[in-house]
């Protein structure tokens, strides 16, 4: 309700992406930070209203040191707004670690990928992992602008599971939609959305950390499927060590099932030897 909404202080808007904008806010009971994201329900059905309050449901019980900590939500219905309170982080998100890297022309350190990589599995790990014995949470939006960094260059994941609700049904949403540059070959045949997808777009992910540039790009979609189709994907830098290659090379199987497991990747990661030189 409404009056929930008067506890918070709004400071400022930090973006506008795909399902809404969101805002950092202050509580006003003791001054704490928190970003709220507000999502319009307006445009949708009675169906997928309940769908989108399971999904924020299921949020709630996601409780992981590198995963972004969701606090509540308002429900707004004068609006048809939901507002998504959680945590705020302050360090910026990949996306912009990943700009300054093509701008200065300096390459991601190799300790810094592979504790990327070792904390988005540990985070995945935990949402994929069943609750009540059925649901899971696919992750579904997996790219830099939703991987969050602390002061102490930790990885938290954001952004869980909206995508499924407000991807395909919701019209504005549609408009706000970019590129997807890590959708997986199997979302682009039609088939359905599993872990294994992802950790198609984990793999899309390490792999412009690595390149600073997407894997697969294309002036539209079209174009897009036809090379994710192939799979073909250059060398990342001679600099980053031949077992980092073969991860990214295995996350990124075009048939889903040769994908590894969590368990086994994180085994792997967990076995990369020191990191030789900062580039
Ligand atoms: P998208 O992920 O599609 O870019 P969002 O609506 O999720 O769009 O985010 C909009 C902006 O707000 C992005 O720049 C993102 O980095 C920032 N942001 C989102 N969540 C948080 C958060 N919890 N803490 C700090 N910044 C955030
Ligand atoms: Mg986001």
């Amino acid at each position: 309700n409404s009056s929930k909404l008067s506890e918070y202080e709004i400071l400022e808007t930090i973006g506008t992406g795909s399902f809404g904008t969101c805002k950092k806010v202050s509580r006003k009971s003791d001054r704490k930070v928190f970003v709220w994201k507000e999502v319009g329900y307006g445009g949708m059905s009675e169906k997928e209203k309940q769908l989108l309050v399971q999904e924020v449901n299921l949020l709630r019980e996601l409780r992981h040191p590198h995963i972004v900590r969701y606090h509540d939500r308002i429900i707004d219905r004068e609006n048809c707004t939901l507002y998504i309170i959680m945590e705020f982080c302050e360090g910026g998100d990949l996306g912009s670690v990943i700009k300054k890297h093509r701008e200065e022309k300096s390459l991601v350190g190799e300790s810094m990928v592979v504790k990327v990589l070792h904390q988005l599995l540990l985070a995945l790990r935990e949402c994929h992992k069943k609750r009540d014995g059925v649901h899971k949470v696919l992750h579904r939006d997996l790219k830099p602008a939703n991987v969050f960094l602390d002061s102490r260059g930790n990885v938290k994941l954001g952004d869980f599971g909206l995508a499924r609700i407000l991807h395909h049904n919701f019209s504005l949403a549609q408009t706000f939609i970019g590129t997807p540059y890590y959708m997986s070959p199997e979302v682009f045949s039609e088939k359905a959305y599993d872990e294994k997808s992802d950790l198609w777009s984990l793999g899309c992910l390490i792999h412009e950390l690595c390149t600073l540039s997407p894997p697969f790009t294309a002036r539209d979609q079209q174009a897009l499927a036809a090379k994710v189709l192939q799979g073909k994907v250059r060398r990342i830098p001679h600099y980053y060590s031949a077992n980092l290659q073969s991860i990214i090379d295995s996350l990124l199987a075009t048939e889903p099932s040769r994908r590894p497991d969590i368990a086994t990747l994180l085994g792997r990661v967990e076995g990369l030897g020191p990191p030789a030189t900062t580039p």
